[in-house]
């Protein structure tokens, strides 16, 4: 069983959440070409190793946030980030 690191529900059951991919940063809707959209949506790094991912806590508080897991051996880094807050957004 994979426990999940929520940040405002603590470790749960990796069941209660969605996986959402991988964290990356958006590109400008106003500037971006057709080509850096493809490779926003549909490339993935896909590493064997660390990766910043994010997840939405659905059954608990319902909130999507960013964490770093290493995908070799599936374990996940603390602490995990709110998703804004990772992306350098303002929450
Ligand atoms: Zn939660």
């Amino acid at each position: 069983m994979l426990l999940v690191p929520c940040p405002n529900c603590g470790p749960r059951n990796a069941a209660d959440f969605s996986y959402v991919g991988e964290a990356k940063a958006r590109p400008d809707p106003n500037a971006a070409t057709p080509e850096e959209w493809r490779d926003y949506l549909y490339m993935k790094d896909n590493p064997a190793g660390r990766l910043r991912e994010t997840w939405y806590c659905r059954s608990g508080c319902r909130q999507y946030f960013v964490l770093e897991r290493d995908t070799a051996a599936n374990r996940f880094a603390d602490p995990p980030l709110p998703a804004a807050e990772a992306d350098g957004e303002e929450a």
